[in-house]
């Protein structure tokens, strides 16, 4: 029965796969993307990128009713996410919800400092809860989570709307989220992406999360249907932000109106994944 249903997912991918995708991009432990300050800025509308370095993402989204942060990244960055929210006029204490793209210490290992600093409510993923409170087993302050979030519901907070996507695969419980931002009288579609690649194998018969492969292949092809104008990611690096800091002064927003690079960064994804998919089935067959 697994085989069969193996098969009938490599045929399904084998039609949809553009022999052009090339796998997104990824950077080593000494990258400059890892090191290197950033100093905060805005996206586009009321977004903002507070993260301190490309590789460790953090967005702020803000409102007159109070603000909404993703990503506390690591522990020791939360006073310079801090100051980055006031270098930028905001206060932290009007941070209302703090947010997770997924359970891993590079995105939620900051989440306790952030909330004792701030007034945010945490959310959370029902299946990436237990991770998020027990601190990655250890590996981060462990953090109580106020609410949790599922797919289709809309997080609102003054005339903030955010729309929650479950898109499990990275982790059982990574969430995307969209909201509409509006400049010059155009809207835009705003994704923030919370993690494709494969960060549990094996696909095929993997104890720890057994529906790992029926995940991804489902996240793929529901994230390869969503609308985006505006790319964003729990990572900078996934959509080359390190050469779009440059052509704000001149570009503004319009910098960061990137279809084609979402498309393909999805597409390359999941070229890995079906490459890994095909390697793990060959084994099955004696
Ligand atoms: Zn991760």
């Amino acid at each position: 029965m697994r085989f069969f249903k193996t098969a009938q997912l490599i045929i399904v991918f084998l039609f949809s796969i553009n022999t052009f995708a090339q796998s997104p991009p990824s950077v080593g432990q000494d990258h400059p993307d890892r090191t290197l300050p950033v100093e905060p800025f805005k996206i586009i509308d009321n977004i903002y990128f507070i993260g301190t370095t490309i590789q460790a993402a953090s967005y702020l989204i803000t409102s007159d009713q109070g603000h909404v942060l993703f990503d506390s990244t690591y522990e020791d960055r939360v006073p310079m996410m801090l100051a980055n929210i006031e270098k930028l006029g905001f206060n932290p204490k009007d941070v209302k919800l703090l947010i997770g793209t997924h359970a891993h210490s590079d995105h939620v290992g900051g989440h306790s400092l952030m909330q004792e600093m701030t007034s945010a409510d945490i959310l959370s993923s029902e299946e990436d809860k237990a991770m998020v409170e027990s601190g990655g087993d250890g590996s981060w302050a462990p953090a109580e989570v106020n609410r949790v979030i599922d797919a289709g519901e809309v997080i609102q907070l003054g005339d903030i709307e955010i729309k929650v996507h479950d898109t499990p695969g990275h982790t059982p419980g990574t969430l995307t989220f969209t909201m509409v931002a509006e400049e010059e009288g155009q809207q835009y579609n705003v994704i923030l992406l919370g993690g494709l690649r494969i960060a549990s194998t094996p696909l095929l018969g993997n104890k720890e999360y057994p529906n790992i492969a029926d995940d991804m292949a489902a996240t793929f092809y529901y994230l390869q249907n969503l609308p985006v104008d505006v790319y964003l990611g729990a990572h900078g690096y996934w959509y080359d932000l390190r050469n779009k800091i440059p052509r704000i002064p001149q570009e503004g927003y319009k910098a960061f109106i990137n279809p084609e690079e979402y498309r393909k960064a999805v597409d390359g994804w999941q070229q890995v994944f079906v490459n890994m998919l095909v390697e793990e089935s060959k084994a099955l067959v004696k």
